[in-house]
């Protein structure tokens, strides 16, 4: 029995294909009138988009852009981040999608879902707002500042059976959650650890399910097996590619993920690499459902995992230092058990507040965290 009923119907292949073949991201790769099939040797002669070429063209066409279309913030796990448009359709379809992921995660209309995710800057608390909305729940969006003592504040109060987070956040919380047990706790946003696994099922007195998607493009979520991430191949195509050629691995290999959305059309998001190492299961799972599944195994590229799912590389440090004038530096990420700090080196460095100005200016979602004190800036001046 497929856990996973109705299905929702998502974009047409071919609205997707035309989308794409319209929007200035996809210009040079010159896209034939008709799409190939996926999965076909055509369909992987097909170039693949990397996030500096999408970042380029992101917000192209704006005067073409439907009422209602939103901008949403991508993380800057591969390079900085950039705006990323999506319209009221596309939002639409993507909680769809998630609601459909509940089901996937045994959670029943009615429940009480608290999501404690960032709600402005990115897309993931808006629509794991909205999927748990048209799943039936009743719904309390909390937005992540304050700490453990503020989220268990709110959940006296909402009593949930559902929370909604980032590994780190419920790993924080669990030690301290005071409550009725909460029947499923869903995390996103980061890898998550064994360790933070088991802490956050004991803690919390349910079960983990965490979920992989990216601001350019959800993925899918864990049934209650918890080994890889199943996904409707109505709502994406999951290629797994080598690394530095566009071409598939063999069947069940590790390669880099690479996503076809067929959820968008304000950006069309066609044969997106993800950066992300991960393999394609080729047995099936004994939960029953009959999405296939994906393993997420790291990034291909060194990223630094920051505190609220933000994730930082040293090149996208380095290139906006640079930006602003101050070239020739070195970035290295600190972490010890009480202090997180991301530390600078370089010629004629300015005060750590001037830079940690410079570096909000270049990368919103690590000046988020330098005003908040999530995490400091340590700058050592190499001249002085
Ligand atoms: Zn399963």
């Amino acid at each position: 029995m497929d856990p996973v009923i109705n299905v929702s119907p998502m974009l047409p292949l071919d609205a997707v294909w035309q989308a794409a073949r319209a929007h200035p991201a996809y210009a040079a790769a010159s896209l034939s009138e008709r799409m190939p099939s996926p999965g076909s040797t055509l369909w992987h002669g097909l170039p693949t988009l990397r996030k500096d070429s999408l970042r380029l063209h992101a917000t192209a066409g704006a005067d073409r852009w439907q009422w209602g279309t939103m901008l949403y913030f991508t993380s800057g796990t591969s390079s900085a981040p950039m705006m990323l448009p999506l319209s009221a359709p596309d939002l639409e379809r993507i909680a769809r999608y998630c609601a459909d992921m509940t089901r996937l995660e045994e959670i029943q209309p009615g429940a009480r879902v608290l999501v404690l995710l960032p709600m402005a800057l990115w897309a993931a608390g808006t629509v794991t707002v909205n999927g748990h909305r048209l799943a039936g729940g009743h719904v309390f969006p909390v937005d992540l500042h304050g700490g453990p003592e503020t989220w268990q504040r709110y959940a006296d109060i909402i009593c949930p059976t559902v929370v909604s987070s980032t590994p780190s956040v419920l790993f924080r919380w669990a030690a301290r959650y005071r409550g009725p047990p909460v029947r499923v706790l869903e995390t996103t946003g980061e890898p998550l650890s064994d360790e933070q696994r088991a802490t956050i099922a004991s803690g919390f007195g349910g079960r983990v399910h965490d979920a992989y998607g990216l601001s350019e493009c959800v993925v899918g979520a864990e049934c209650r097996m918890g080994n890889g991430f199943h996904f409707s191949p109505q709502a994406v195509i999951v290629d797994v590619l080598c690394p530095d050629r566009d071409e598939p691995v063999p069947a069940g290999a590790i390669g880099e993920i690479t996503l076809t959305s067929l959820m968008q059309e304000a950006l069309p998001i066609l044969r997106y690499r993800t950066g992300d190492r991960g393999q394609l299961a080729v047995d099936t799972c004994p939960c029953g459902s009959r999405w296939p599944r994906v393993h997420h195994l790291g990034r291909i590229a060194q990223t630094w995992l920051m505190p609220r799912g933000v994730t930082a590389s040293p090149a996208e440090v380095l290139e906006a230092l640079a930006a602003a004038g101050f070239g020739g530096c070195s970035a290295a990420w600190k972490e010890t058990e009480n202090i997180q700090a991301l530390e600078i080196r370089g010629p004629g460095l300015p005060s750590p507040e001037r830079l940690a100005a410079v570096l909000a200016c270049e990368l919103p979602h690590l000046g988020e965290l330098l005003n908040e004190n999530e995490i400091f800036l340590y700058v050592r001046d190499t001249i002085r």
